[in-house]
């Protein structure tokens, strides 16, 4: 089906296998029917997490994937070649909490080992990244996002519920200490929660050469009572941070990175703010992301998945995944419904990596 036809019927579940495919060239890297290079694959190695915070997963009722329905390290290799082959080239882990799945670090060393991927990053929550951060340098992970939604340990605790401030601040300055660097720390703003922790947050830009990165919540499954009354758009944050520092300066946005970056006057570190809600990013999107349980989801924001899986287990070939992969490429939505009232409902932000 056309994408044009597919945004206007659309299906959230493709198989792959069961539907007529037109042949891809081999010889270019893959692109959307915008003409989109898409070349960011965004991996949940699970979608099971040590901690509930306050705007990803209801306090109580998650149910996970049993673990067969999870891609093993075996079909996940498979589709990352897959993939590098067709033109990606960055991949991230996520979750759930990647660090929560066993074998990490050899998972690690085997993505970076596939021939064209250039870039491995990774967005944990770090409650138990500082043991581990040294060997994840060194098995060839070149960086890490790490949420952080407040300085104070009592409200830190009460958005995560649960987590010690003690070790997230133990696990980013172990990233710094490994090399895991330049440093992102994300924070999900939620108004009436933890808006007035802006400030001190930002004030990190001070002293640490990091960048604090600011999220619009977003209302994903399961989240929507927190989200839908609690977005701060960027504006207004920057607003109050000018209002506390004085003008920052505006660097911009560069390549698809969708963080519109600042810098407060003789700061170290930069400031980034994601405007998901107030001002979507859709042209530069350069991005996919993997389940844990197999299916390409086309956009965050979006029901769209194309079934991966099922294509392994039914024995699928190389040569033929690769072209499942470009085929879902090509299918890759534009724009999300939100400022229509459209919201995904499948999956929560949990299963989906951010
Ligand atoms: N557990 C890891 C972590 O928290 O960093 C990785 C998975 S988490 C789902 C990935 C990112 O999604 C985090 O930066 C988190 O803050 C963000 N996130 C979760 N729920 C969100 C929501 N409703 N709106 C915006 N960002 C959200
Ligand atoms: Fe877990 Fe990350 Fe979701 Fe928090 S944001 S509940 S750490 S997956």
């Amino acid at each position: 089906m056309h994408n044009e036809e597919s945004r206007l019927h659309p299906i959230t579940f493709i198989d792959p296998l069961a539907i007529d495919r037109p042949t891809y060239d081999r010889t270019v890297p893959a692109r959307d029917s915008y003409q989109r290079r898409i070349d960011y694959l965004r991996i949940s190695l699970t979608d099971r997490c040590n901690l509930r915070c306050v705007y990803c997963m209801p306090e109580v009722g998650m149910q996970f994937m049993p673990k067969d329905e999870l891609l093993s390290n075996e079909e996940l290799l498979r589709v990352v070649n897959a993939c590098a082959q067709v033109g990606f080239r960055k991949i991230r882990l996520t979750g759930g909490e990647p660090t929560l799945r066993r074998d990490l670090v050899s998972l690690v060393a085997a993505i970076k080992a596939v021939p064209g991927i250039e870039h491995i990053a990774m967005t944990t929550n770090a409650v138990k990244l500082a043991p581990i951060a040294h060997q994840l340098k060194a098995a060839g992970l070149d960086r890490v996002n790490i949420s952080i939604d407040s300085l104070d340990p009592q409200r830190f605790a009460q958005m995560t519920r649960g987590a010690k401030f003690a070790d997230v601040w133990a696990g980013i300055l172990a990233a710094e200490a490994a090399g895991l660097t330049p440093i992102k720390l994300n924070m999900v703003v939620v108004r009436g929660l933890n808006d007035h922790d802006v400030i001190d947050v930002a004030a990190l830009t001070l002293t640490h050469d990091w960048d604090i990165r600011f999220i619009e919540v977003m209302p994903l499954s399961g989240v929507a009572d927190v989200a839908n009354d609690g977005v701060v758009a960027s504006a207004e944050l920057i607003g109050r941070i000018e209002s506390e520092f004085g003008p920052i300066r505006d660097l911009g946005m560069h390549d698809a990175d969708p963080a519109h970056r600042y810098r407060i006057n003789g700061a170290r570190g930069h400031l980034g703010f994601i405007s998901s809600i107030s001002e979507p990013f859709c042209s530069t999107c350069n991005r996919m992301r993997l389940t844990a349980d197999g299916r390409l989801h086309l956009c965050l924001l979006r029901d769209n998945e194309v079934d991966l899986r099922g294509a392994l287990r039914s024995g699928c070939d190389d040569d033929e995944l690769m072209q499942i992969i470009r085929h879902a490429v090509y299918l890759k939505p534009w724009g999300h419904g939100l400022p229509d009232g459209v919201l995904p409902t499948l999956r929560g932000m949990s299963s989906l990596g951010g």
